[in-house]
């Protein structure tokens, strides 16, 4: 496995008391070249856990393993390394990227701060060849951010991410901010991509379409915790967390025939400050039993382990 993420928890006290549990024991892992999605509503823990891939913040406790070393104990030299093999696409790229900065220095910055610009001429070269893989012309080196549309802009981000050729990139919803006509553009670049390099991405997302088509297994949080994970195509085949039917049943989906359902989730999501004891989601559960209340349902392995390809598994006390 490339990466290996293992009961990750992000826990800290609020001011007047209690404890906000923003990750709480998150397990997933993520091969090379695949793609793991996060799914759920705002507030589930899915952008802390890309932060803390990204060592923007440091987890509570847990593990976090690429390609077999304990990220969270790397020294200096160890994290500048992890640094360049793991990189990230934000969701606006209006904001990830600087304004006052043209393309071609946006490009080169990455490389030369890890010593990896070469000559001039080398430099140059490479920066062409990231503007070619993404579809921009060798004009846009030197036009800045605000002379491109939102999609262009976008790229400009991924060709950013790719310089120094990473091995993981944090995709932070890719695509939410961009027009409706763009984002497939967008969804086919970065397939292409890692068909071409073998990339493997963890994709924090929204849109269950995009995340269907595009991701090998997908994991879907609610409130910090893992409710389901599996290959995306058992998860979203015939899911099996009461959590996943409902966001799945009411989300919109190229099916011509699938019809949204309402009123399936009861409420509001919950608070990640003291969150209600038992299983996380019975506030809002239509199946909840009592036992819900009270007993805090635990991961279950729904299909046999097989070629070391992700385990579906559910945390619910109907599945027995
Ligand atoms: Fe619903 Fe109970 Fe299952 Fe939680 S454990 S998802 S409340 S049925």
């Amino acid at each position: 496995m490339l990466l290996e993420v293992h009961d990750l928890k992000k826990h800290f006290p609020v001011r007047g008391g209690g404890t906000v549990r923003a990750v709480d024991g998150v397990s997933f892992a993520v091969d090379a070249g695949q793609t793991y999605a996060l799914v759920g509503e705002s507030g589930c823990g899915k952008t802390t856990i890309a932060r803390q891939l990204l060592l923007l913040e440091r987890p509570s406790a847990g593990t976090i393993r690429f390609d077999g070393q304990d990220v969270l104990t790397l020294g200096r030299t160890g994290v500048l390394a992890y640094r360049r093999q793991v990189q990230a696409v934000f969701q606006d790229p209006s904001s990830s990227l600087n304004p006052r900065l043209k393309v071609g220095m946006l490009l080169a910055e990455p490389l030369l701060a890890h010593g990896l610009g070469g000559d001039r001429a080398a430099l140059r070269r490479r920066l062409l060849e990231l503007l070619e893989i993404v579809g921009l012309p060798p004009g846009a080196l030197d036009l800045y951010p605000h002379e491109f549309s939102g999609g262009q802009r976008q790229r400009i981000a991924v060709a950013r991410a790719l310089a120094l050729q990473p091995r993981l990139i944090v995709l932070d919803e890719p695509t939410s901010a961009l027009d409706v006509s763009i984002r497939a553009q967008i969804v086919n670049l970065l397939a292409d991509i890692q068909r071409s390099f073998g990339i493997a991405y963890v994709m924090i997302a929204h849109d269950l379409a995009l995340v269907e088509h595009f991701s090998s297994a997908v994991g879907v949080m609610y409130l910090g915790s893992m409710a389901e994970s599996g290959p995306s195509p058992a998860v979203f085949g015939a899911p099996r967390h009461p959590y996943t039917q409902a966001l799945l049943g009411s989300a919109p989906r190229p099916d011509p025939d699938h019809q949204p359902a309402e009123g399936l989730i009861l409420g509001e999501i919950g608070s990640a400050l003291n969150p209600p004891p038992g299983c996380k989601f019975h506030p809002r559960c239509p199946r909840a039993v009592p036992a819900c209340g009270k007993d805090l349902p635990r991961l279950r392995q729904l299909a046999p382990h097989g070629d070391g390809k992700p385990v579906h598994v559910a945390a619910c006390h109907l599945l027995v």
